[in-house]
């Protein structure tokens, strides 16, 4: 019995061990099994963030990246993070794009593509400049002050606004290449700030001759109200009968009160005795240049009109020229170079220097003149030290070729003896007052590129309307001053 007991347990025990071993022996296979057949891995890439991504064109942005793992395929939990290359094609241009994003491994390896559009949804930016200053006349169209147009795609787009003027205002609009418009606008200043101008037709000074008729000539142009001649005022009046200075004033106000005032002095001289006497001929030599512009206000000031002999020293003040033709003034040749040892060095080269500053005339004034004055007047030796004789023979060509030179009896002194203003005054004054002694007009040298003479010129004016002088610019019957030549 107790054999058979033990004999049985032995059996059992037996059976107990069987199992585990099995069990272990399941496991081992099934783990080599699933090394050599399922030990695969997969890589695994996913998009972070939109796709397709939008972004701005210009506007910063950043890449949101991938999800990039290489996982077991039979045993899920087992992760390992990769991490992918990156290209793109995105270029500076609107459009579609694609980024890759490639991982590979000796394992396994993917590739994942994100769409990019890159677009312009921004309009340009219109910027409207505006100067405080400026306005726009009454019943005139707005004359643009100017404008930016600025796109983040396209660049400048200045040149594409357009613009629309309409009851009081400027409305602009601009495309840009993608369809983004812009627009602005500006209300329009109006204003009248600028008074009428009255225009002589005989210029200031009239010189007249005893029982002849006069017939006053003008007009008057208003920039908001257009030709206001039919509302001038004149106050004065002619009588031709009794010789005499008789000052005529004009008056006229335009819609928004700017006046207007000018003068013009008729001098009726003596029928039998025309006196010469009480004409002044001003006469600035060496310009046009930087102080022209302020002398021309002054002549317009008093309404004076005189003669520049003039150069082409200075050719960014050459639309002085133009100014002065068109005021009434006369303009003449004085030289182009003012170079004496070039000038005076033959004929021709003297007639070349003509041409040039006739043509430099002509080009402002729109005609050439007959009317000059020598570098260094007629009376001049310095030519002798370039060429003998060389004064003799150009005063007679100038006559053969229809030319009349002018020289001066009024030494202003500004060309050197002094820089005194009020020299200058006295100068021309006490010297025009002889000459009125002796019966002769006055023909007065200045220059017009010395600012002291040109500040002389108003108290100048002065004087001679004061003592009923005529000033009358230079003209082919006009007296001529000549020097002696001395050379
Ligand atoms: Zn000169």
């Amino acid at each position: 019995m107790v054999s058979n007991k033990n004999r049985n347990r032995k059996q059992k025990s037996k059976k107990k061990l069987r199992l585990p071993v099995i069990f272990i022996l399941v496991a081992l296979l099934s783990y080599i099994f699933s090394f050599l057949f399922l030990n695969k891995y997969e890589m695994v890439l996913t998009l972070k963030g939109d796709d397709p991504l939008y972004i701005e064109y210009g506007e910063e942005w950043e890449d949101p990246g991938v999800n990039a793992y290489e996982k077991n395929a039979f045993i899920g939990f087992i992760k390992s993070k990769v991490t992918p290359s990156v290209s793109n094609n995105i270029t500076d241009q609107l459009g579609e794009f694609t980024i890759t994003y490639h991982a590979k491994t000796n394992r396994s390896e993917a590739e994942v593509k994100r769409k990019v559009i890159v677009q312009d949804t921004t309009a340009p930016v219109i910027e409207l400049l505006s100067n405080p200053d400026t306005y726009t006349p009454f019943n005139h169209p707005y004359v643009e002050e100017g404008l930016t147009a600025v796109d983040n795609y396209d660049g400048d787009l200045s040149l594409s606004v357009t613009s629309e003027e309409k009851d009081g205002k400027v409305y602009y609009s601009v495309t840009d290449s993608s369809g983004n418009t812009a627009t602005a606008e500006r209300e329009i200043v109006y204003d009248d700030r600028m008074p009428p101008v009255i225009t002589l037709e005989d210029g200031g000074d009239v010189l007249l001759q005893q029982w002849s008729q006069y017939t006053d000539k003008f007009s008057a142009v208003d920039d908001c109200d257009g030709d206001v001649t039919s509302q001038v005022k004149i106050e004065g009046s002619v009588d031709t009968a009794v010789p005499g200075n008789y000052t005529l004033t004009y008056t006229v106000s335009d819609s928004h009160n700017n006046q207007a005032v000018i003068t013009r002095t008729v001098h009726v001289i003596d029928g039998s005795i025309p006196d010469r006497s009480k004409i002044i001929y001003l006469t600035f030599d060496d310009g046009p240049g930087q102080y022209t512009d302020e002398l021309l206000d002054i002549l317009d000031k008093y309404n004076v009109k005189v003669t520049f002999f003039t150069t082409s020293a200075y050719p960014a003040y050459a639309y002085c020229m133009k100014r002065a033709a068109e005021a009434g003034h006369t303009v003449a040749v004085h030289t182009a170079t003012h170079n004496y040892a070039s000038i005076y060095s033959s004929d021709d080269a003297y007639w070349d220097d003509f041409n040039r500053q006739n043509e430099a005339i002509a080009a402002q004034t729109g005609s050439r003149t007959t009317l000059f004055r020598f570098p260094g007047g007629s009376s001049n030796t310095i030519s002798a030290n370039y060429s003998q004789g060389i004064m003799t023979r150009l005063a007679q060509e100038a006559e053969q070729k229809g030319y009349q030179y002018f020289d001066w009896n009024v030494t202003s002194g500004d060309a050197g003896e002094t820089t005194d203003t009020q020299v200058v005054i006295t100068n021309v004054t006490t010297q025009v007052a002889s000459n009125t002694e002796y019966g002769r007009s006055s023909v007065v040298l200045q220059h017009d590129v010395k600012d002291y003479s040109v500040a002389a010129v108003e108290e100048i004016i002065k004087w001679g309307k004061e003592n009923g002088y005529a000033f009358l610019p230079l003209t082919s019957g006009s007296p001529t001053a000549h020097h002696p030549i001395n050379n």
